[in-house]
């Protein structure tokens, strides 16, 4: 199985570049905010709850996060591979990760991440405001509280995946397609 963790700050492009590596590589994409998105339309219990955390820019808790990012997984039994978007942000959801892959006898294959510097971000969020619809996009305060749990509980995750020598970082700031190029190149390359 190719399994990728596409891993960057909010606003790096994590779900445009998405779209493109499971067309190339006939994956299952995997987006938690989206996943969380969707029971929030729908009204389900689950969304009820991830709600109250992402309207403050905060992070959904890690036993709710993971049971479904599980039970997500355990849906596509003859996947080739998956694209985890959003997912794992925190050690301990990265720590359950390797857990649930493991009794399925696979592993992450690497983590490619989006490298783009604050300020882009905060550009690009305030654009994608415009036609995204989301309340979590539109507040610059949100905005930065998503950027600084990015940078105190997000970004730690990159040393479990260094030292397992499964780090790729890849510069985020370009073309789309450029950067499409680049992804497409470390995971040929692996
Ligand atoms: P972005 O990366 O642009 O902030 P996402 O759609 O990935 O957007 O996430 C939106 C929100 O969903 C996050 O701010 C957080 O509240 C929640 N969320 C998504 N994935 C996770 C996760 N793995 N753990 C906890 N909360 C999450």
């Amino acid at each position: 199985m190719l399994n990728i963790v596409l891993f960057g700050p909010p606003g790096a492009g994590k779900g445009t570049q998405s779209e493109r590596l499971i067309e190339k590589y006939g994956l299952v994409h995997l987006s938690t905010g989206d996943i969380f998105r969707a029971n929030i339309k729908g009204e389900t219990e689950l969304g009820l709850l991830a709600k109250s955390f992402m309207d403050k820019g905060a992070l959904v808790p890690d036993e709710v996060t993971i049971n479904m990012l599980k039970s997500e997984v355990l849906k596509h039994e003859n996947a080739k591979g998956f694209i985890f978007d959003g997912f794992p942000r925190t050690n301990a959801q990265a720590t359950a990760l390797d857990e649930l892959l493991s009794s399925l006898n696979t592993s992450i294959t690497m983590m490619l991440a989006l490298d783009v510097e604050e300020d882009e971000l905060r550009e690009r969020l305030k654009k994608r405001a415009e036609f995204s619809g989301r309340p979590d996009d539109a507040d610059p305060a949100i905005i930065q509280n998503r950027i600084n749990v990015y940078k105190n509980e997000t970004a730690p995750v990159k040393a479990f995946y260094e030292a397992q020598n499964k780090f790729i970082s890849i510069q985020g700031i370009g073309e789309i397609d450029e950067i499409s190029t680049r992804l497409y190149q470390a995971i040929d390359n692996r």
